[in-house]
């Protein structure tokens, strides 16, 4: 099946898009641009969109079109990445070698093959040794007219400075919760990526992505997040008086190190919504889709100031997690926190269904 490259299929990201079309309309685009944001939210796709539109025949024929139309041969190709004049260049295995850049330098000095400009799209840019960055500023030093590079990066502090400065930024923030799930309900009516993922699940996994689909594709296919509701009803039920559970559950959390940020992630979640809704926000800021009834649960049964505690200690031992600490003596503390928050009345006694 063959995905159109054009801005109109984009989901989100309408102000860097604005922007292009803007300057391609009065014919300033830059000769290089750096797409910059998190991970796994679209900045790829925006770089084959303006691809796209500077190869696509009908652009061309009708100056007053700023996307591309997605059907002729040109936005074909492109598509499937066959254009010869679209180039993605990303990392070969953990880097982007030098020789990938000496080929696209090459490149550079030729006239384009069809249309009127090359478009060299180089992803993951940080990823590059001293070397290979070199050989990229001095292709970016050399533009040539008819060669436009999109460099796309989530990590721009780790590029050369010189790089950085060649390059016009664009930012891209982060997607809508809402926006990530209709990007993943996209994904799976084209029966590509998490079929039959029950609703509120791909809710959950986009409320909790930080705005990144790549993120929510992750967390749909993390078994922390397909027995949510068991881990959930594990750390909710634990008791003061049963600290050898609390011992226990740390434990096993802990052996699995690797699902410890999908752990935290699913914490975060039915913690954040219960701190707003017991701060009094309303039903519209609920992001835990699902889990309702949990978050309910838990807002009347802590105060504010409590729940927002249990806020910080997740965000905490995700900050320790991430150096070479002892995982189950962080899980123990986290789970103790999150007991003493409750209050000593309100005792979640029962487990979430
Ligand atoms: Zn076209």
């Amino acid at each position: 099946m063959m995905y159109p490259d054009t801005f109109e299929r984009v989901v989100g990201h309408e102000v860097p898009i604005r922007a292009l079309q803007s300057a391609y309309r009065s014919e300033r685009l830059h000769h290089a641009y750096l797409f910059q944001g998190s991970d796994g939210i679209g900045k790829r796709r925006v770089a084959r969109a303006l691809a796209a539109l500077l190869q696509c025949e009908a652009a061309q024929a009708q100056p007053e079109r700023t996307d591309a139309c997605g059907e002729c041969r040109a936005c074909r190709n492109v598509a499937v990445g066959s254009h010869p004049d679209v180039q993605i260049i990303e990392p070969d295995g953990r880097f982007i070698k030098i020789d990938q850049v000496r080929a696209l330098q090459q490149q550079t000095r030729f006239r384009p093959y069809e249309g009127t400009k090359r478009v060299f799209i180089i992803d993951g840019a940080e990823r590059m040794r001293e070397e290979a960055a070199n050989a990229l500023l001095k292709t970016l030093e050399e533009p040539g007219g008819q060669s436009m590079f999109c460099v796309i990066s989530a990590q721009p502090q780790l590029l050369l400075s010189t790089v950085r400065s060649r390059c016009q930024p664009l930012r891209f923030a982060p997607l809508s919760t809402a926006s990530v799930v209709e990007v993943l309900v996209g994904l799976q009516s084209d029966k590509r990526e998490g079929g039959g993922v029950a609703t509120g699940v791909r809710e959950g996994a986009a409320a909790a992505s930080g705005g990144s689909v790549a993120r929510a594709l992750q967390l749909l296919e993390s078994p922390v997040f397909q027995r949510r509701d068991e881990l959930l009803g594990q750390v909710l039920s634990l008791q003061w008086s049963r600290a050898g559970d609390v011992l226990d559950l740390a434990q096993s959390l802990a052996a699995r190190r690797d699902e410890l940020d999908d752990v935290l992630d699913l914490l975060l979640l039915v913690y954040r919504d219960a701190s707003l809704l017991a701060a009094g926000a309303g039903d519209a800021q609920r992001n835990a889709a699902g889990l309702e009834a949990l978050v309910d649960e838990l807002s009347s049964a802590s105060t504010p100031s409590a729940l927002v505690s249990v806020v910080e200690a997740i965000t905490r031992t995700r900050r320790w997690l991430q150096g070479n600490v002892n995982a189950r003596m962080v899980m123990e503390r986290l789970l103790l926190d999150i007991v003493a928050a409750r209050r000593p009345d309100g005792a979640l006694a029962q487990r979430p269904a």
